[in-house]
């Protein structure tokens, strides 16, 4: 069975975001793999049980997902609301469920405290970003998926080439 890729719930147009929207992304690969049936959609958010829509949230601190996940830093909300333990849960349950979907691959939208694969905001809500990883993109490479930004999908299908050679017919 050719391993699938989870992909970031908004990218698919799934109006999961903060703000009640998707953001989809158009780009015939995403159109090939859909047909291929290699895509899974996942929002890590809401599946640590954070409505929708929400208060945007940012890493404190310029930090990071492997900082929060060491316990140096928090999720907060733009209201002041910590959604530390949300966000972990999300994470851990996108890697199970990535894990029972054969998904070797995430393709992430950047700039999300969960999902950013790249870059993500710096925790001061005026659009400062920094490079890191959100907390599901970090949960993500620690279980030895590999992860790419949604600016990132020829290296995706490049990745996905070498691994079909790699596994043989
Ligand atoms: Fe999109 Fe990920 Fe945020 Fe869900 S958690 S809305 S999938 S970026």
């Amino acid at each position: 069975m050719p391993p699938k890729i989870l992909i970031s719930a908004c990218l698919l147009g799934r109006p999961v975001r903060y703000d009640g929207k998707g953001k989809p992304l158009h780009d015939p690969l995403i159109e090939r793999w859909k047909a291929e049936g290699l895509l899974v959609g996942y929002c890590p958010e809401q599946a640590g049980g954070l409505p929708t829509p929400r208060p945007p949230a940012e890493i404190e601190g310029g930090m990071n997902g492997e900082d929060v996940l060491a316990g140096r830093a928090r999720v907060l909300e733009v209201t002041g609301g910590d959604v530390t333990a949300e966000f972990v849960e999300g994470g851990k349950k996108a890697v199970a469920f990535a894990n029972e979907q054969n998904c070797r691959f995430a393709l992430l939208i950047d700039c999300s405290p969960s999902c950013g694969s790249g870059f993500i905001y710096d925790g001061s809500f005026s659009g400062t970003r920094h490079p890191g990883f959100g907390v599901t993109a970090a949960l993500m490479r620690a279980a030895g998926i590999s992860v790419f930004s949604d600016r990132q999908i020829d290296q995706l299908f490049a990745s996905l080439g070498e691994y079909a050679v790699a596994s043989g017919p």
